[in-house]
């Protein structure tokens, strides 16, 4: 169909103790179960999910092992 990387991203819908939403790839580990996800779409990079999950949720972030690039909390990033 196409041979971009493109890769369904989804938004955890339960915040984390900061507020945030995080932001996963279809394929992370730590993708909660579709009870507590929303899908966002298929995107060829995580800042275009991100774009979109912050339509749904102002506060949403990065997740730290699918979508490092897009973390933008202090809080996290340090975590490596
Ligand atoms: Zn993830």
């Amino acid at each position: 169909m196409n041979d971009i990387e493109n890769s369904n991203y989804y938004v955890e819908k339960i915040p984390k103790e900061n507020g945030d939403h995080i932001l996963h790839r279809e394929d992370c580990k730590k993708i909660p179960t579709p009870a507590y996800r929303e899908y966002l779409g298929n995107f060829d990079c995580c800042e275009d999910a991100l774009e979109k999950a912050k339509q749904i949720f102002l506060q949403s972030n990065g997740c730290i092992y699918c979508s490092k690039e897009c973390i933008s909390s202090k809080t996290e990033k340090h975590m490596r």
